[in-house]
């Protein structure tokens, strides 16, 4: 599928959220980065930082620091590790308790992107996130009395109900017939993009989204909001937090 190409690399992550582990053949090695024929690293994006890892080679172990996305896909060597010359065959392992986590907490950002929408009305104006920490910018004229409270208690009863996250690829044009993508992404995604992958937490929260999900909200844990700050006119920050 053109969609899980990045340059020369296929993106085996957005197929199989879970894989961790994969046979890759170095393309490509400068000082800016490695390039392979196939990755399941994240590469960063829609708030979810870029995965770690290592490259396994003739006894040799790469240490993966991170990815720059350019014309290809360049997973980034931590400083003074031995690079694989092109045409190694490398086996990868994603650094799966960070991966993991940032599971967790992107799908927790669209629990609670989907219960503000849904109870409050208002849209998202930015997120961020680290492993089970995260922030989400609403649009929110008045915060009422409560908020922090109610909102926390309608995340976690959504994690109860474990509703299913699905992933799907969608043409651009039946993708933006379904009326929150347009709500929350229509300016996100670029116009030469044609398929367009959508993460649906079935009943809850439909989004444009490249990153990477949990099967079930229940496997999200438990959402904390820790904070609720005024940045500004209508400008809500809220700080969650992810725990088992
Ligand atoms: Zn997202």
């Amino acid at each position: 599928m053109t969609t899980d190409l990045h340059g020369r690399t296929q993106r085996l992550e957005l197929a199989d959220q879970n894989l961790r582990d994969f046979e890759a053949v170095v393309l490509d090695a400068t000082p800016e980065g490695i390039v392979l024929n196939r990755s399941a690293f994240y590469p960063g994006g829609g708030g979810q930082p870029a995965d770690h890892g290592v490259l396994l080679w003739q006894g040799v172990e790469t240490r993966i620091a991170g990815v720059r996305k350019g014309d290809d896909l360049y997973l980034i060597p931590a400083e003074g590790d031995p690079i694989p010359p092109a045409g190694t065959v490398v086996t990868a392992a994603v650094a799966d308790e960070r991966r993991s986590a940032l599971m967790r907490t992107h799908s927790g950002l669209h629990v609670l992107c989907g219960v503000v929408f849904r109870e409050y009305g208002c849209p998202v104006t930015g997120g961020n996130m680290e492993p089970m920490t995260a922030r989400m910018d609403f649009n929110l004229p008045e915060v009422p009395p409560g908020f922090k409270e109610a909102v926390e208690e309608l995340c976690n009863a959504e994690i109860v109900a474990d509703r299913r996250i699905d992933v799907r690829v969608l043409p651009r044009d039946e993708a933006f017939a379904i009326p929150d993508i347009i709500r929350t992404a229509t300016n996100l995604v670029p116009a030469e993009v044609q398929d367009v992958r959508i993460v649906d937490i079935v009943g809850l929260d439909t989004q444009a989204d490249g990153g990477t999900h949990v099967a079930s909200t229940k496997q999200i844990g438990r959402i904390k909001v820790a904070k609720v700050e005024s940045k500004g006119r209508g400008f809500r920050r809220l700080r969650i937090t992810i725990s088992d």
